[in-house]
């Protein structure tokens, strides 16, 4: 591999300098960590299907005209995106209630929220990523109102867009985390999707049995986390209909 400038190491993916200004390389690591990195392990694969799924679900948000980061993918664990400054917020949107805000509320798992609920965290792994306000947004100056404005508008559309596009295979989508890029286009500032889209930063049940297909599977010991982000791949047909027994999985273009 050419020598290249590394930008940023980060749990699950490190980033380098891109070969045009403007552009990064996203590798994706088969590190997995949760619970803010206290619980780590290395999940064969995890980076390749990583990589793949969120090509997948990226590509879908720009054919429905959401604009995000994803440029192409380069081979098996990396791909091209477009470099952004990174908003300081992690944006959470829920559909059924789970994970942290099950427990804060005192809400059982799964029960269907009225309506999608948004959440705004702050990135920082020293504090584990906070739970804020928007106003501690607009104090802190994280984001300014029309960023705000048009985070919730990117939030909610990735949201109809993803949870149509699981519910087609059989997959219910409990709840996801993006996060947001601004760009310069000349003096215009503009906000686009992020970082990745994976079962790493989604909540995803099985719609018939309520197997989880996430990174809960990791969080909670419950199995195999390789075959169940398999599984989601196979689903998408993003992967071979080869079984979720692989250890290496492998494109088929
Ligand atoms: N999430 C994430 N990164 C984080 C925190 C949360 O990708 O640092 C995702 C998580 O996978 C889930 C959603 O955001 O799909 C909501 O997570 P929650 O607040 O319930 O926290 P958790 O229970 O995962 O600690």
């Amino acid at each position: 591999m050419a020598r290249r400038k590394k930008i940023y190491e980060g749990k699950a993916k490190t980033l380098f300098e891109g070969p045009e200004p403007g552009t990064i390389v996203q590798y994706f690591k088969d590190d997995a960590t949760a619970f803010n990195a206290q619980k780590k392990d290395v999940i064969e694969g995890k980076g390749v299907l990583n990589n793949m799924l969120s090509e997948y679900f990226m590509n879908g948000l720009t054919n429905v005209g959401i604009p995000n980061h994803f440029i192409r993918r380069l081979n098996m664990r990396e791909q091209l995106v477009r470099a952004c400054e990174i908003v300081p917020l992690e944006v959470i949107v829920r559909n059924f209630a789970a994970g942290s805000m099950a427990q804060r509320l005192g809400i059982e798992e799964g029960t269907t929220l009225p309506r999608p609920v948004v959440e705004y965290c702050l990135k920082d792994d020293k504090l584990g990523d906070p739970l804020v306000t928007e106003e501690h947004i607009a104090a802190f100056g994280w984001a300014s109102q029309q960023d705000m404005d048009d985070i919730l508008s990117l939030a909610l559309r990735v949201n109809d867009f993803l949870s149509g596009v699981m519910y087609a295979v059989d997959i219910k989508l409990v709840d996801f985390k993006i996060e947001i890029g601004r760009v310069y286009d000349g003096d215009f500032q503009r906000l686009i999707v992020a970082d990745e889209i994976s079962p790493d930063s989604c909540r995803l049940w099985d719609i018939e049995t309520g197997k989880k297909l996430d990174k809960d599977v990791f969080r909670r010991d419950l199995g195999s986390l390789t075959d169940a982000y398999t599984e989601v791949a196979r689903r998408l047909g993003v992967m071979p209909k080869g079984g979720t027994h692989m250890t290496r999985p492998t494109l088929v273009n």
